[in-house]
């Protein structure tokens, strides 16, 4: 028994003074010399450890991410179908109609030119080359939609005057 608390104190004693304080010490010494180093090391750590933190997420959740990105472009999808069906019901709540001869006619009277800024088609400085069948007075003011109410203008003369008469 007597042996045995004396290891036990010895023990004590030697995890005491291992010289652990000296090496904290040392090493702390050694972050304050290489504090860029220290920096980029533990910088880098975090990276590695959020990286591979995503990855784990993206493979736990990788039919739930998925189902979310078709719901987002079913969405979108949808969106574009409303705008476009919401703009040919504008076109179509107007009264008349015009026939396509009627619009060639119409191009031809004003000699393939824009009735605003006089430009001729096709137009090479625009993303859309052609003449827009544009109405004098807006559908949105009750104009109508036959050829006395249309006017061939350029796409951006077009973009300019909106609902405007
Ligand atoms: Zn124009």
């Amino acid at each position: 028994m007597v042996w045995k608390s004396k290891y036990k104190r010895q023990e004590k004693y030697y995890y005491k003074n291992r010289g652990d304080g000296k090496r904290n010490d040392y090493y702390k010494q050694w972050r304050v010399k290489n504090r860029e180093r220290y920096n980029s090391y533990q910088l880098n750590y975090h990276k590695q450890y959020n990286k591979k933190q995503k990855e784990k997420f993206i493979l736990e959740h990788k039919e739930e991410i998925e189902r979310k990105k078709e719901l987002k472009k079913i969405i979108s999808k949808n969106k574009t179908k409303l705008r476009q069906k919401r703009y040919v019901n504008r076109k179509r709540g107007a009264i008349g109609s015009h026939t396509l001869e009627e619009w060639e006619n119409l191009k031809k009277k004003y000699n393939n030119c824009c009735a605003k800024c006089g430009m001729q088609e096709p137009f090479t400085n625009q993303w859309y080359q052609f003449l827009t069948e544009d109405h004098i007075t807006p559908v949105s003011k009750g104009g109508t939609n036959f050829i006395k109410n249309i006017q061939p203008l350029c796409h951006k003369c077009n973009c300019i005057k909106q609902d405007k008469t």
